[in-house]
């Protein structure tokens, strides 16, 4: 599989001068699997992929079969700038988990209400199936699984898994461990949230390629509790305990600059090197491709 990130910035795009390096655009992922196309997120990065398409296969019908995590803006705002949306011969089929009160097609309706968009979901134009993912599916020879994530929405991480070789993508999420009331031994368990967040680490466990939400430093996240992310130690521990190949530091933080994130990367690496792991860690960038 190769996977290519379009957009790796969390919760607002952040172009300018000092994002160049690893992007402004928010979260959108491509992984290319066989003859098949998945694509992981519609944040602002959507909308050059969208392009990019179009000049690949021209006038030839595609279909993309879109994974949402959730349906926060950054995660969907390119949707609307998706091109092949517009025309005809596509197909563009959509997944994800449902709103609090609202389904996942509700909520693509009204972000292309007039009062946001100029143009109704209707009439973008290709054949656009809006559904909700309740179960482990199959494109061809390519399996996708998904689990619930621990964040202010209802959130999903997602696994591809082809010929041997899996990706995570697992953005926004926070630690159970460090949102949930500490209960104590004399009156529930205390291990709890360990035990959830232990669900996290096998569904990773053993991914070629992990994209995991390291939108904090350590000393950051004490002020940013519950926001739903995860601080980088607990990023990096994560991924060497589930025995990755390798990690991609994903969701950066509006305020990072590329300075700030190359410092998060070495200290994540320096992290892992103490640990006694192999685990190879980046910084994921716009544009950059990984073949697993
Ligand atoms: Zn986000």
């Amino acid at each position: 599989m190769k996977a290519r990130f379009w957009g790796t910035r969390g919760s607002i795009a952040t172009p300018g001068p000092a994002t160049m390096k690893y992007g402004g655009n928010t979260p959108c992922m491509e992984v290319r699997a066989g003859c098949d196309i998945f694509v992981f997120d519609a944040g602002t990065g959507l909308r050059g992929l969208g392009i990019e398409l179009l000049n690949e296969f021209t006038s030839q019908p595609i279909t993309i079969h879109l994974f949402i995590s959730h349906t926060h803006w950054d995660h969907i705002q390119g949707f609307p700038f998706f091109i092949p949306a517009y025309q005809k011969q596509h197909r563009i089929l959509v997944y994800g988990p449902p709103g609090r009160a609202r389904s996942l097609e509700q909520i693509f309706r009204t972000q292309l209400d007039s009062d946001y968009h100029p143009i109704a979901l209707n009439d973008m134009g290709s054949n656009i199936v809006i559904q909700e993912i309740r179960e482990p599916m199959r494109v061809g020879n390519v399996s996708i699984d998904f689990m619930y994530l621990n964040h202010p929405a209802m959130c999903l991480g997602y696994k591809i898994s082809h010929e041997g070789s899996s990706i995570v993508y697992a953005t926004d999420n926070e630690p159970y461990e460090f949102t949930l009331p500490q209960i104590d031994s004399q009156t529930g368990p205390v291990g709890f949230p360990r035990f959830l967040d232990e669900k996290l680490n096998q569904f990773i466990d053993g991914a070629d390629l992990y994209i995991g939400d390291a939108q904090f430093t350590s000393e950051e996240y004490q002020y940013k509790k519950g926001w739903g992310h995860t601080p980088l130690d607990f990023c990096v521990n994560t991924a060497v305990a589930a025995h990755v190949g390798k990690l991609a530091l994903f969701h950066h933080d509006p305020f990072h600059d590329d300075a700030f994130i190359d410092g998060m990367v070495t200290s994540a690496n320096a992290q892992i090197t103490a640990l006694g792991s192999s685990v190879e860690c980046f910084g994921a960038a716009e544009g950059m491709e990984v073949t697993v």
